[in-house]
């Protein structure tokens, strides 16, 4: 299929549409919202929910819902059609002002960390005008007009993350424009901290996934033996794209651009049978929405092309796993970007400022960035040979290294390191300029030209959590910073003064090596940087006290708010492995250990005839023993296993011990029982084994 540019943001109700079919005043009114976060008139959201209706209807929208983010990483919804009765037996197709702006779902059913009571359950949802409403048109089924929305508890806390996403962004913006008013910069709306969400996934065939449980239950692969082959050819990175792959691709970005969401890069990835989509950066809010959909798209798609999608961080042991890259950048209104360097960045005493909140915030607030990366499959993937490691640094590259060295040793900034011309010395190439700094690709915290690249984020996380940390964080630092520079006499001289006792104190977080390496471990622990390895470990800092003051300071989330989500981290932590550990003890009982049994008496049936003729039969004696030792242990494993899952009720007091024990007591031995059931499949005839194996996964796409 042709993209044809009638489709291309044909399924949001864009600003373009607005401005097409608002009256001029509504529309006016709410571009100041949409501008410059201008509370929202709601007297316009009955004009605003006629033209919504009735372009959506037009779409062919039957019904309407809600859209919004529960603690879930995913989004729900909950349709409602545009049909009332009249009383006569016939319908008016109603939506009203009321009905966009407000509704009350059951939320009885969504985690709520415990700050209510089971059984009560009424919830709210209220309409986020920043973010497009669009129709979900899902082929031969309903066409639902979705509504972005925040999601509140009746005890007045947020159990979304888009809430404090956009109280996060508020934050910044608003600390942002104080520094840029001291250079003079007054009238600036507002400042957007945008990303850029580089989505890594894995597709395999339908017909495989299907045949296993481990991946329909809990997104990654329980058992299986690793093929002779992985990625160590180094032949998939950027490899040809197959064409049943480029099918899929294409209906993905057809589906993606009709949404509005401005898909821009595919590719395939460094493990066999892995990919990567990157939108076109947006403001933090909108990228968070759209990537929620980019997810469900790719499932979807997926789904109807004849693979499976795994957004699973670790869908398969010993072949790289999947994050997102969560480019991050502030930028004014004006479109000027205040983490770029710009032409001069030895006089950019503002970038400076900037550099150096960023370099502030994320030092002083290290575990609390790891925490948002933070999830059960993450911790497969973060410190292994291939994510960045669980210890934050940042990255700078040579221009900025140069720089802040500069400023550490002067105090001030002189020159500035300029991207060499390239001369490829055959006439046909053109000489061209390289860039004044490399990349790094180990880095969970880099600086790549004009933004910052938090690497860590899990690829099935939502990233609202994480954005609203960074938000957060700098803009704390900057209201600090701001502080201290509106009280100074002399504005430039404290700016200087105040960037290079910044870039002394952080210098620590700066490392610019290789971080997968055992040197680096070391050496960051002589720093003081704080190494978490664990989603259990690193949930606490959720409510540190530094926290607690972070959050709270802007609003963005009250203690409260903290504690349920710490809550539901930890009650989420021990529900993924337990679900593991059964999913485990199933596929064992019904479908390896039977298998294995009907191999050894078959086997063991044929040496039976081979003496009867005088053949030894020895290879055969020998396997079966081999067989019946392995399948011993991971009997007694999977009995051992399913001890332990049991005993987990008396290790709840508390969600911190609950989650501890699932971690300590059930997910390590999942290990254990793992290992013999592997060495079986590696023993089992091809065809007696009764799972699709990673040779087949990997490289039967
Ligand atoms: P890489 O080469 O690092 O793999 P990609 O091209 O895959 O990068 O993705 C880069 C992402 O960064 C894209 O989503 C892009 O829109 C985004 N991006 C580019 N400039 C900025 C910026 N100033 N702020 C935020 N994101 C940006
Ligand atoms: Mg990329």
């Amino acid at each position: 299929m042709d993209v044809s540019v009638e489709m291309l943001g044909k399924r949001a109700f864009s600003e373009a549409i607005m401005r097409e079919r608002l009256p001029k005043a509504v529309f006016k009114q709410l571009k100041k919202t949409l501008d410059y976060g201008a509370p929202l008139d709601t007297e316009i959201a009955d004009s605003v929910a006629i033209a919504m209706r009735e372009w959506a209807k037009e779409l062919g929208a039957t019904h309407y819902t809600h859209w919004f983010q529960p603690l879930t990483n995913l989004t729900a919804e909950k349709h409602d059609s545009f049909m009332d009765p009249v009383g006569d037996g016939t319908f008016i197709t109603e939506f009203t002002g009321k009905e966009l702006i407000k509704a009350e779902p059951d939320g009885s059913s969504f985690p709520t960390g415990g700050v209510r009571n089971t059984c009560s359950a009424r919830g709210y949802t209220v309409w986020d005008c920043t973010s497009p409403a669009f129709v979900k048109d899902i082929p031969n089924g309903c066409k639902v007009l979705c509504i972005p929305t925040i999601f509140i508890s009746y005890t007045g806390e947020s159990l979304d993350f888009k809430t404090p996403l956009l109280r996060s962004m508020e934050a910044v913006s608003n600390q942002a424009k104080r520094i840029l008013k001291l250079f003079g910069k007054e009238d600036i709306d507002r400042i957007n901290a945008s990303v850029g969400v580089e989505q890594e996934y894995f597709l395999i065939d339908k017909s495989l996934y299907e045949r296993r449980l481990d991946l329909k239950l809990t997104g990654r692969t329980l058992y299986g033996a690793p093929g002779p082959k992985g990625q160590e050819m180094e032949d998939q990175y950027f490899s040809v794209v197959k064409d049943k792959v480029s099918y899929f691709m294409n209906e993905l970005n057809q589906d993606l651009w009709a949404y509005g969401i401005p898909a821009k890069t595919q590719h395939n990835e460094a493990a066999p049978a892995q990919h990567e989509i990157a939108p076109i950066f947006e403001t933090t809010n909108i990228a968070c929405d759209q990537n929620q959909l980019v997810m469900d798209t790719l499932k979807r798609v997926a789904a109807r092309t004849g693979f499976a999608c795994l957004l699973h961080e670790k869908p398969f042991r010993g072949v790289n796993g999947s994050g997102k890259h969560n480019n991050w950048s502030l930028s004014t209104s004006d479109g000027e970007n205040l983490v770029s360097p710009g032409k001069n960045p030895e006089k950019n005493l503002q970038f400076h400022l900037f550099l150096a909140a960023v370099l502030a915030a994320v030092h002083n607030n290290a575990e609390l960035l790891r925490l948002s990366a933070a999830s059960p499959g993450n911790d497969h993937r973060l410190g292994g040979d291939e994510a960045p490691p669980a210890i934050i640094s940042v990255y700078l590259g040579d221009q900025l290294d140069d720089i802040v060295n500069q400023i550490i040793e002067n105090g001030e900034v002189t020159k500035a390191i300029k991207g060499r011309v390239y001369e490829p010395r055959c006439s046909a190439i053109p000489p061209f300029k390289m860039d004044a700094t490399d990349r790094n690709r180990t880095s969970p915290f880099a600086f790549t030209g004009n933004r910052f690249e938090f690497r860590m984020v899990g690829s099935s996380q939502s990233i609202g959590l994480p954005m609203t940390t960074m938000n957060t964080i700098v803009a704390n630092t900057l209201c600090d910073m701001a502080d201290e520079l509106e009280k100074a006499e002399d504005f430039e001289a404290a700016a200087k003064k105040m960037v290079a006792d910044m870039i002394r104190e952080h210098k620590d977080i700066i490392f610019n090596g290789n971080g997968y390496s055992e040197e680096w471990v070391k050496e960051a622990e002589r720093r003081g940087l704080p190494n978490i390895p664990t989603t259990v470990d690193a949930i606490p800092y959720l409510t540190s006290e530094k926290s607690i003051k972070a959050f709270g300071r802007f609003g963005i989330m009250s203690e409260s708010e903290l504690r349920l989500r710490e809550n539901v981290m930890f009650d989420s932590y021990a529900k993924t492995i337990n679900l593991e550990a059964l999913t485990m003890i199933e596929m064992a009982n019904k479908q390896i250990i039977p298998a294995v049994m009907d191999y050894e008496a078959k086997t063991a049936a044929g040496i039976k005839d081979l003496k009867s003729i005088g053949v030894s039969a020895n290879a055969q004696v020998a396997l079966v023993n081999e067989l019946d030792e392995r399948l011993t242990k991971f009997r007694v494993a999977i009995v051992e296993l399913k001890r332990r899952v049991d005993d987990a009720v008396n290790h709840n007091s508390t969600p911190k011990e609950w989650a501890t024990y699932y971690r300590d007591v059930v997910a390590a031995y999942m290990d254990v029982v793992r290992e013999p059931a592997d060495e079986l499949e590696k023993l089992v005839g091809e065809k007696d084994w009764p799972l699709p194996t990673y040779e087949e996964f990997l490289f039967e796409q």
